[in-house]
């Protein structure tokens, strides 16, 4: 080998070890500061985003669907939503961050969720829902989203460990905010509406079913809404609630057996029990 050559491979074995030293050093240090243990899922898991980059990105993503969807002129309708999630959020296992109520002026029958605690519920979903405990049973199951973590770790998978390591070895807050700023709307929803996985919404399903039954809601709420959704996608539109929320029969039958088990599993409701489960 000669000396250049030399060189060129000690450059590169050395380029290669500093590399290796830093993503050694940058795992360790997301092992040990971002494994958090989350009572909503009873897991540790691995979050690379904090709870105020979160808050910060949720602000950010609010901006894009505002330009992109009429928040309609509903006083009525938007008090009762906010009394409704506001009362669920309270006995969130989530509670570090504060829960934001939105609707959205669309005849679509959806609900999505978005980081930092933002709930959002169209028109067309709540208007087809004829009591609070249906009402409820949707927005615990967003909260269900939101304390499980799965809305975040959505956005974190779709950013990408590039991006997520320069905020996170930089440490400085509101990066976060100003990456997604620059995204175009269109990244920002195309986030927002990628689906979940059957595993997430099932947890989510058991989370809004435990919120449901903490508040005070029947959560046999729950299975009426199903049923309203599905009874709504017989027509030629599935709803996009349904198309992101599929295997809605199992679904059903789980949720069922979690509102059997609500007693022995979470003890008596606060109010005494409104169904005596
Ligand atoms: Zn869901």
């Amino acid at each position: 080998m000669n000396e250049v050559s030399q060189i060129f491979c000690f450059r590169s074995i050395q380029k290669f070890l500093v590399f290796g030293l830093q993503s050694l050093v940058f795992s360790l240090f997301l092992q040990g500061c971002a494994t958090v243990y989350n009572p909503a899922t009873g897991h540790r898991e691995f979050i690379m985003i904090s709870t105020g980059e979160e808050v910060e990105m949720g602000k950010s993503v609010h901006q894009s669907i505002a330009r992109q969807y009429k928040f309609p002129d509903s006083p009525a309708k938007l008090e009762r939503l906010r009394r409704i999630g506001q009362r669920l959020a309270k006995v969130s296992d989530r509670q570090d961050y504060t829960y934001n109520f939105y609707l959205i002026e669309d005849k679509e029958m959806n609900a999505f969720t978005t980081p930092g605690g933002n709930v959002y519920m169209y028109t067309g979903l709540l208007d087809k829902l004829t009591s609070d405990d249906q009402v409820a049973a949707v927005l615990a199951h967003e909260i269900g989203h939101c304390a499980a973590r799965h809305t975040v770790k959505k956005f974190q998978a779709a950013l990408g460990y590039d991006l997520i390591s320069r905020i996170v070895l930089s440490q400085i807050g509101g990066d976060q905010a100003r990456e997604i700023t620059a995204l175009s709307t269109n990244a920002v929803m195309n986030i927002v509406f990628s689906g979940y996985s059957r595993q997430d919404e099932f947890e989510a399903d058991r989370l809004g079913v435990k919120y449901a039954y903490l508040a005070c809601y029947d959560p046999r709420g729950s299975v009426e809404t199903f049923k309203i959704l599905e009874a709504g996608s017989q027509g030629p539109d599935v709803p996009l609630f349904l198309r992101s929320h599929p295997y809605l029969r199992d679904r059903i039958g789980m949720v069922e057996e979690e509102i059997r088990s609500a007693g022995q599993k979470y003890g008596p409701a606060p109010c005494g029990g409104p169904l005596g489960l």
